[in-house]
């Protein structure tokens, strides 16, 4: 009898069976039944996914078994990262808190308010305290001073 189970990373692939430890040709995961950090693929589901997307996002071709698994520049993580930076009302309205990739501020998302200007795919916040377009939205990006601060160094820095 077959236990056939759909990859839960990308979706793409079957597994023949249930925690067969085979390997997903797309996004590389282990097909394992434990989802947490610690598990046979080092890292939990849920940040394997996000790692996956990043790879996605840089190269829509990838693939685990033609690109493997490359570790990321500084440069890549922040090109990811910067898409949130634009068009972002929807996002900045969902988060908590904002950060600021120029002036290297954490607020409350609530301090934008109107803090908004238009851009060609939709509203693009503008930092409440210095008034540039470099606010990262906490529904999207996991801030820290250190993610702020490589930000600042990629974009901004000389
Ligand atoms: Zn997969
Ligand atoms: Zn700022």
């Amino acid at each position: 009898m077959s236990h056939k189970v759909i990859c839960p990373v990308c979706g793409k692939h079957e597994f023949e069976n249930v925690c067969d430890y085979d390997i997903c040709e797309y996004c590389g995961w282990e097909n394992e039944d434990q989802f947490e950090a610690g598990n046979a693929n080092g890292l939990s589901l849920a940040d394997y996914q996000k790692r996956y997307e990043v790879y996605l996002y840089l190269n829509p071709q990838y693939t685990f078994k033609n690109n493997g698994m490359p570790e990321l520049t500084a440069k890549e993580r922040c090109t990811y990262w910067h898409q949130f930076s634009l068009s972002n009302k929807q996002n900045c309205l969902a988060s908590d808190r904002c950060g600021c990739f120029f002036c290297k501020r954490i607020f409350e998302s609530s301090l934008i308010s109107e803090h908004y200007i238009n851009d060609k795919d939709g509203k693009t916040a503008i930092c409440p305290f210095c008034g540039v377009d470099s606010v990262l939205p906490d529904s999207k990006v996991e801030l820290s001073a250190e993610l702020l601060e490589e930000m600042y160094q990629v974009w901004f820095g000389w």
